[in-house]
């Protein structure tokens, strides 16, 4: 079985080549046990090697492994992983769709069911400098009840309860962005209402599917 570091530069691997981030943009974590692992800082998402990652104490946010600088975005992770504890998995991404898109004033709402099916509890965060603890303050907060967090300005934060449900939120996110661009550039948007949403929640086949992307 892969080690959660192993696991950690895969999912890097995916992120980069997915087109999430540009260059040493984005961060990405996962816990295992009390250690949190950490992409380093200025390094990018498909140049990591499992050395290279940092690892941080979750509760003393003290580095007990790795010789690298952890992200500069780590008190951000820390933060998210302090008030939730069924997350294993915290993904940051710079995608140039859906950052564009939430940085336009224009809301990303579900107009298909796969927004609705997969990216938990969305929400938009209004700009907050990157890397401060004022932004780490801000996202611990918000994460209490949000899973997939629209950044203004910066980008996206996805938790999950494994690497996969994370980064299956960050692509979810950025296609909605690209449908909607896509809607407006032709025409005029139609999202669902909120009854089309609740009924699609109400499904079991929607629920079968939440809990397998729970089991990783
Ligand atoms: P790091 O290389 O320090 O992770 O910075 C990238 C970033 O996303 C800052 O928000
Ligand atoms: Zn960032």
């Amino acid at each position: 079985m892969p080690s959660v570091q192993e696991d950690l530069v895969r999912y890097g691997v995916k992120i980069a080549k997915a087109r999430l981030v540009a260059g040493a943009g984005g961060n990405i974590s996962a816990r295992d046990g009390d250690t949190i692992w950490m992409k380093p800082s200025g390094f990018a998402m498909d140049e990591m090697a499992p050395g290279d990652l940092c690892g941080l104490d979750l509760a003393t946010g003290e580095q007990t492994a790795g010789t690298n600088r952890p992200t500069s975005e780590y008190n951000m992770h820390l933060g998210v992983y302090r008030v939730r504890p069924e997350v294993t998995a915290v993904f940051h991404t710079h995608s140039p769709w859906a950052s564009g898109v939430i940085s336009s004033g224009v809301e990303l709402k579900a107009m298909f069911a796969e927004f609705v099916n997969d990216l938990g509890r969305t929400g938009t965060v209004p700009y907050v400098t990157p890397t401060t603890q004022r932004l780490a303050d801000r996202m611990a907060e918000f994460v209490k009840d949000h899973d997939t967090v629209f950044m203004v300005n910066h980008g996206v934060l996805a938790v999950g309860r494994n690497m996969k449900e994370a980064f299956f939120r960050c692509c979810v996110v950025e296609d909605a962005a690209k449908s909607l661009v896509a809607a407006s550039a032709v025409g005029r948007p139609k999202f669902l209402t909120d009854d089309e949403v609740a009924e699609i929640n109400s499904l079991d086949a929607v629920k079968f599917r939440a809990r397998k992307m729970g089991e990783g």
